[in-house]
């Protein structure tokens, strides 16, 4: 059954299926591994490796073979390994290897060939002969960044490049010292930001799939810099994260946040959630409740209008930590939305005990349920099981009235995206809330 499902013991969870460590446990170590590289002066190397249209051996050759399979190439990548490499599996049909100590970039292609070599003869599954062809993306740690996230990052978008151009493999686009440079201005340039106020917020409208009732929003920060002009997270959140900036941008949001929610509620009349987004690290910061109480008492902030956005994998990577920490959140009367839902790999055991209000289904899946009937599906399950542990469940990314009537026709409760409308200022934000808050729908939407 192409099983995902994972086996913990510790910090270190293994995929059932192949006995190898999961997506979470190869990035833990790669975490680790980069820091160690940086302070060693030496090289690693990481390897996506992707099997081709596995979707064609489980449809020809059927699940059971397809599983075969998996454990098949599983057992090749671990005998090709070092001792000291890393092999896991980081999604249905895609692995990756870390190899610590490399001494150059040829190294790590060698690697490639090598798998590549051992896969020219098709599989041999309990005698039916299985044609297996994979594609490669490659990045170096520190040529391609040092920064754990990032670098697989690079090795995912190498192997894209891979698949498009038809190659067996390929390494990640060099970094020209003119991006490092400019990294290093970004960081500088981010450390004076919240005191020269250059941060702002923009709100995106969250609306009830019913009634068209506003019921929220979404709190996304941009920054006005003054050498660059106008930047999205994507472009500086990851940088707060590497240098531990985002901490004092948590705080300056959350702050802002519960400020424009008291004058949102002052100038509407209108009570309205706001919802402001948690960085990985923040369920490491022991003071957190203590921020967000001080926070809310500070702007008289009534239960409810602020609802706290936490990535799936982030609430799953220290489970025990981080639900502790949301009871108490939630007894500030702040509500939990889980974000990204369903792009994590963790286990849905913990989820179970999830203390979340809201699950937001990632747009990726809002997407892909257009095209395929199996992702429209995956939504349906998402939000039966919001449902079933009595959460709200809300998706990300709606951007046709397509999506809309689909979603409503699954039992998704609440919208978010661009058919309401785009994240805007928080003045444009009151206008629209005075305008057609009450419902999004225009007279020419045909709908
Ligand atoms: P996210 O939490 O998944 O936020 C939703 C993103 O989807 C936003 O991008 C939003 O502009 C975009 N979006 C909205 N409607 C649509 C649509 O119809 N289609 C598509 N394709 N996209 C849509 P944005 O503002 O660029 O934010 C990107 C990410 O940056 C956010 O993803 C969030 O993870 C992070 N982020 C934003 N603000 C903050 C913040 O204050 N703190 C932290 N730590 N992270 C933030
Ligand atoms: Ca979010
Ligand atoms: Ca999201």
């Amino acid at each position: 059954m192409n099983s995902e499902a994972s086996a913990s013991s510790g910090n270190d969870t293994r995929d059932r299926l192949t006995g190898l460590r999961d997506r979470r446990t190869f990035l833990a170590r790669l975490r680790r591994d980069c820091l160690r590289t940086m302070s060693s002066g030496g090289m690693l190397a990481i390897l996506v490796v992707n099997i081709n249209q596995f979707r064609r051996v489980n449809s020809v050759f059927g699940l059971n073979v397809g599983d075969h399979v998996l454990a098949a190439v599983a057992t090749m990548l671990h005998r090709l390994g070092r001792r000291n490499d890393l092999v896991a599996r980081i999604g249905s049909d895609e692995y990756a290897l870390l190899l610590p100590g490399v001494m150059n970039e040829g190294h790590a292609v060698l690697a490639a060939n090598k798998i590549q070599r051992e896969l020219e003869a098709p599989l041999d599954i309990e005698g039916t002969r299985v044609p297996v062809s994979v594609t490669i993306g490659i990045a170096l740690c520190p040529t391609h960044s040092s920064h754990a996230e990032t670098l697989f990052k690079q090795a995912e978008m190498a192997l894209t490049r891979a698949r498009r151009t038809g190659s067996v493999y390929l390494v990640a686009e060099p970094v020209k010292a003119m991006e490092i440079a400019d990294t290093w201005d970004l960081e500088i340039e981010l450390e004076s930001a919240v005191e020269n106020e250059e941060l702002e917020l923009h709100y995106q409208p969250q609306v009830s799939m019913r009634d068209g009732a506003i019921v929220g929003a979404e709190a996304l920060m941009r920054w006005q810099s003054p050498s660059r002009g106008l930047l999205l997270p994507d472009e500086f959140i990851h940088v707060a994260e590497e240098t531990g900036r985002i901490q004092s941008l948590t705080q300056w949001a959350l702050n802002c946040a519960l400020r424009q929610a008291r004058e949102s509620r002052e100038r509407t009349g209108r009570d309205v959630t706001f919802a402001v987004n948690m960085p990985a690290s923040t369920y490491q910061n022991p003071n957190l409740i203590d921020l967000v109480g001080n926070a809310m008492r500070l702007w008289d902030a009534p239960s409810g209008c602020l609802a706290l956005e936490v990535t799936e994998s982030l609430a799953m990577a220290d489970p025990d930590t981080a639900f502790e920490t949301m009871k108490h959140l939630r007894a500030l009367g702040v509500r939990i939305a889980i974000d990204d839902f369903g792009t994590g790999y963790s286990s849905l055991s913990y989820f179970r005990d999830i203390p979340a209000d809201e699950l937001k289904i990632d747009r990726v899946f809002v997407q892909r349920m257009l095209e395929s009937e199996a992702d429209e599906s995956l939504v349906e399950v998402m939000v039966q099981l919001g449902h079933r542990f009595g959460m709200r469940v809300t998706s990300e990314g709606v951007e046709t009235g397509d999506a809309h009537a689909r979603l409503a026709g699954l039992g998704c409760d609440v919208a978010q995206g661009r058919l309401m409308a785009a994240p805007m200022p928080f003045d444009e934000f009151l206008e629209w809330v005075a305008q057609r808050g009450a419902d999004w729908r225009q007279p020419d939407s045909g709908r």
